[in-house]
């Protein structure tokens, strides 16, 4: 069928469905609240099912152009020791800079079909009654989904807080280093830039409140691999962000009416398996599939909460998990060498 979509947040889930959503003959409008696509440096890894998704898009092409691959990816100790290696094929994603992958999303599209500084209220989100569909694509805390969805759970803490952003030069290898309650990852963005990114437990920031990111970050992770050391020199006058890190409780359904949930407003996980942003690219192309081919919105939204309700859970709680034993403060010395031993044996 077609007919008219609002989709709320022009984040990577809100524009990858407005792509979606314009091929499947539908006509889209997008409303953001920020004046531009958010400008967070770092890079993000695209794993196969989200790269099947762009190719889906009409995008996957223009992706693969700009996209790094890491020559290996190594799970280290904070000595430097590889616990666990693998080659590039067992890497298997493209790594593409955040601001990249917003660039090639809303390239192409039409003139005014996003309007930007454009808060979406609630009464917008119960009256829109102009529109077929409303797509709550507007992150975490999603107005939609407490507007629309007003059972569902709030976030809830992960207990970590992550820091992150990029530092000058090039790295080949994509590493993640764990040490005692806290990780440090370093992935390549681009041929001239490094990105990096450090979680770590709220407990272990007990008495260093007030300290500056940098000299928390030189403190936290000081005396660790030559790899790790690189960019904690690197990192004066670079931007970090820094977040408390909260995931979302199961919801029964991500469609209720003619609501519909995609992204983090649906399914907010740890960042630990990388896995958030590709997850949104998903949603977006099997919603534009379901909205282009059933005859009615009723039986196309019910088709794609079929089919992405259980497999983002899924996600949403092995990367709770693993964000628990990757910044574990208790049993972190057993827990490298039964990943020593896992690496040995793959
Ligand atoms: C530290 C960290 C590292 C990560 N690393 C990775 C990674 O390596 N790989 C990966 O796949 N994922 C990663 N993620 C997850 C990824 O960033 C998110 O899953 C992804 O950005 C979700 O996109 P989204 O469009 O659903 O939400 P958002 O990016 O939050 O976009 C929502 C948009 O909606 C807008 N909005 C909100 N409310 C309104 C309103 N009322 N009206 C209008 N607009 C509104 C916002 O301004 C925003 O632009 C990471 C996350 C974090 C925190």
């Amino acid at each position: 069928m077609h007919g008219r979509a609002l989709v709320v947040g022009g984040g990577i889930a809100g524009l990858a469905a407005a792509r979606g959503l314009l091929r499947a003959g539908w006509e889209v409008e997008v409303r953001e609240r920020r004046g531009s696509p958010p400008d967070i440096g770092g890079a993000l890894g695209l794993w196969h099912g989200s790269m099947a998704a762009l190719d889906r898009l009409g995008l996957g092409e223009r992706i693969r152009e700009r996209a790094e691959r890491p020559s290996r990816g190594v799970l280290a100790d904070p000595s430097g020791r590889a616990l666990v290696s693998v080659g590039r094929r067992g890497t298997n994603a493209c790594l593409i800079s955040r601001s990249s992958l917003l660039a090639v999303l809303l390239d192409g599209l039409p003139d005014g079909l996003v309007r930007w500084r454009t808060p979406v209220t609630e009464a917008d989100v119960r009256g829109a009654g102009a529109f077929d569909a409303v797509v709550g694509a507007d992150g975490i805390h999603s107005l939609v989904r407490r507007t629309a969805f007003p059972w569902a759970a709030v976030p809830r803490p992960l207990g970590t807080v992550a820091y992150r952003g990029t530092a000058p030069g090039p790295v080949g290898v994509a590493s993640e280093t764990w040490g005692r309650g806290r990780l440090f990852g370093v992935t390549p963005m681009d041929a001239r830039t490094t990105n990096w990114f450090a979680s770590l437990r709220t407990e272990l920031l007990r008495g260093r409140e007030d300290r500056d990111h940098v000299d928390l970050l030189r403190e936290l992770y000081g005396g660790w691999h030559p790899v790790v050391t690189r960019v904690l020199d690197a990192l004066p006058g670079t931007g970090v962000d820094r977040r408390e890190l909260h995931d979302l409780p199961a919801l029964a359904s991500y469609v209720h009416g003619r609501h519909v949930l995609i992204g983090d407003a649906a399914h907010a996980m740890a960042p630990n398996l990388g896995r958030g942003a590709c997850e949104s690219l998903v949603d977006a192309a099997a919603l534009a599939d379901a909205l282009g081919a059933e005859p009615a919105v009723g039986g196309a939204l019910a088709r794609y909460d079929r089919r992405r309700h259980g497999p983002t859970r899924r996600i949403v709680d092995a990367s709770r998990a693993l964000n628990r034993v990757s910044t574990a403060v208790r049993l972190h010395g057993p827990r490298n060498r039964a990943m020593g031993v896992l690496g040995h044996l793959l």
